[in-house]
């Protein structure tokens, strides 16, 4: 493992079969590497360990070649950030709980677009994730998705 990688940690919960715990990279060492998962939690993995793996989300192999994500930087609740394509914005996953936002249970996951201030609600992380990709719930976004010019460049 290097630095940055996103690695996946595999658990069974029982009744609600297997989950998939994502982390990034954060220090290599020869014998260890410590990895900060997307609880929060930060620990210290020996390289014989083999239950932690490299992602196999395609898209997250892709931001981890990308330089560090926002999102490990101990913003409380965050998950991960991109730069949005089309955009050029930093949109970012938030546990809406963990990160002080108002929330209903039914939809704990956040998505903010950070040069706007905009949020979202979704109720799972992965409809969060697909939105996170056309931020057109963020009503500055809306306009460069959809080709008006950008008011703050004129
Ligand atoms: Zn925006």
């Amino acid at each position: 493992m290097k630095v940055r990688q996103i690695v996946q940690y595999q658990y069974d919960t029982g009744a609600r079969g297997l989950s998939t715990l994502l982390g990034i990279v954060e220090k290599a060492g020869e014998k260890t590497y410590t990895v900060r998962w997307e609880s929060g939690i930060r620990n210290r993995v020996q390289r014989t360990n083999t239950l932690v793996k490299l992602t196999t989300d395609k898209e997250l192999l892709q931001e981890a070649a990308k330089p560090f994500p926002e999102a490990f930087r101990g913003r409380a609740g965050f998950i991960e950030s991109r730069i949005n394509r089309i955009t050029k914005t930093e949109i970012s996953l938030y546990d809406a709980d963990k990160a002080g936002l108002e929330s209903d249970p039914e939809n704990p996951w956040a998505t903010v677009c950070e040069a706007h201030g905009s949020i979202m609600m979704f109720a799972s992380k992965s409809a969060a994730r697909y939105h996170m990709a056309v931020p057109e719930w963020c009503s500055t976004c809306a306009k460069t998705i959809n080709g008006e010019p950008d008011e703050d460049e004129s």
